[in-house]
């Protein structure tokens, strides 16, 4: 018989079977049939010779629609995801008022516009958004959330809720999910804001917009770093972690974006104890120190010094660290840079150089191997946000997403190259080593050859629970 699709002769990378040669079938965008070398026909060929075959990247932390709204960041930041083999992604939104009467338009706006599958994860804001978690969970699918330690006691000002984001907040929001018959997920954006705060001496980071500051030229990024300080992270996140526990819900209590190796450290001290939680960091946290960045690298928390980035890669070979997310916003140049670090605006563009990243200065640079590679940037992802099999694995009824990889292509990154909506990339200039030569959805070609062509509207949202 012919398949849809066959993926021929690659060496394919399974978090199952280990890495072996083999054809990959597709059928009606399932994996059909995982089979000797050069023995399965299919309508259509991509030929792998000579490359690897992955399981489609999920970066599971990206603000789409922060900046531009999210009908142009979905379009535009889908399609580059594509260029960097990245499949699917769980997309971070929060706004006061009921969520039951948002996300019908939510959903709309997304459904015209993504390229690849996604999902998204709620920020609640206020004990009206804790009521609302069964009504989310059971009706709309979403299964994901936040909770900002960064907004305590600034959501009534910035929100506009009657609510402070103190613990209470959180002891709700905590007890209510863990009291939900499906498997949920807590993303937990660990800062200890009473520190941060003082460190800071009232003047405001957590913004995205630039141009409300008051201007210091002579400041660098290092005053983010001693202001935002790698230990407000870690105790913020141990006590989050602690709560959990204490719910019974430690195993599906996720740290956002460690940037500490302190951070790492204790989450294997507490895995050690006996939890059962969940760790990511970001690519700016790896190939980045504090010296090396401008402007363009703000983001909170911010990119810290050369020991915790060999601590942060140890930990992320290890296994304390289970996931990649990149923290992505669409900003362009315009929005993004004001006069100096503190008028600037946070977050910068980011998926798309996530997979040629870690297989550049991970596996080709020796401090991963390519199935840890695969795990931490795609197979973890897809089981901490309930995906999993579904994606994450090329195994015979997973969703055929598949990227094809040149583990010895070397490319300097510009913007044009990862054909997003950014006139800037943090990363411009860089040579990586590891791109992919075709980006499968579903079991269609989405990206071959440097070419888009997948349609925008491909993507569909992942109901959960699978
Ligand atoms: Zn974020």
């Amino acid at each position: 018989m012919s398949h849809d699709l066959v993926v021929r002769n690659g060496t394919v990378v399974t978090p199952d079977q280990g890495t072996l040669r083999a054809d990959v079938a597709a059928d009606d965008g399932v994996v059909s049939a995982i089979a000797r070398p050069n023995s399965l026909t299919g309508d259509r060929v991509v030929d792998a010779t000579g490359n690897h075959v992955l399981p489609g990247a999920i970066d599971p932390h990206t603000h789409h629609g922060i900046y531009r709204g999210l009908e142009a960041d979905a379009e535009s930041e889908s399609r580059s995801d594509l260029v960097g083999g990245v499949t699917t992604i769980g997309n971070y939104f929060r706004r006061p008022g009921a969520y039951a009467d948002i996300m019908d338009g939510y959903f709309a706006e997304a459904e015209a516009n993504y390229y690849h599958d996604y999902f998204f994860s709620l920020g609640l804001l206020s004990f009206e958004h804790v009521e609302e978690i069964p009504y989310i969970v059971n009706e709309l699918g979403i299964t994901s959330f936040k909770w900002y330690m960064n907004y305590k006691y600034a959501a009534a000002d910035k929100f506009g809720v009657d609510c402070d984001m103190l613990d209470d907040f959180g002891d709700a929001f905590v007890r209510t999910l863990a009291a939900q018959d499906v498997p949920t997920t807590l993303g937990y954006h660990s800062e200890n804001v009473e520190i941060t705060n003082a460190l800071a001496g009232g003047n405001v980071y957590v913004t995205s917009e630039s141009g409300d500051a008051e201007v210091d030229a002579d400041e660098g990024y290092e005053v983010m770093v001693e202001e935002f300080p790698g230990y407000a992270e870690t105790q913020s996140m141990v006590a989050g972690a602690a709560l959990a526990k204490c719910h019974d819900y430690d195993e599906n209590f996720y740290a956002v974006h460690i940037s500490s190796g302190r951070t790492a450290d204790e989450l294997a001290a507490l895995r050690a104890a006996g939890y059962r939680l969940w760790g990511e960091t970001c690519p700016h946290y790896l190939t980045l120190t504090t010296e090396e960045c401008d402007e363009r690298m703000k983001v909170n928390p911010p990119v810290r010094g050369g020991d915790d980035q060999e601590t942060l890669w140890k930990r992320l070979a290890d296994g304390t660290i289970d996931c990649i997310g990149t923290d992505h916003c669409a900003n362009l140049t315009e929005t993004k840079l004001g006069d100096g670090i503190r008028d600037s605006a946070l977050g910068f563009p980011s998926s798309s150089t996530m997979l040629p990243l870690i297989l550049s200065e991970g596996v080709n640079a020796g401090r991963l191997s390519l199935e840890r590679a695969v795990e931490v940037t795609s197979t973890n992802a897809a089981k901490a946000w309930n995906l999993y099999p579904k994606k994450g694995a090329i195994r015979v009824g997973s969703d055929a997403d598949l990227v094809v990889v040149d583990l010895d292509d070397t490319r300097t990154v510009t913007p044009e190259l990862l054909q997003g909506a950014a006139d800037y990339s943090i990363y411009e200039g860089r040579e990586m080593t590891g791109w992919p030569t075709h980006t499968i959805v579903r079991g269609r070609v989405a990206f071959e050859d440097g070419e888009i062509v997948g349609e925008p509207g491909d993507g569909t949202h992942l109901d959960r629970p699978i």
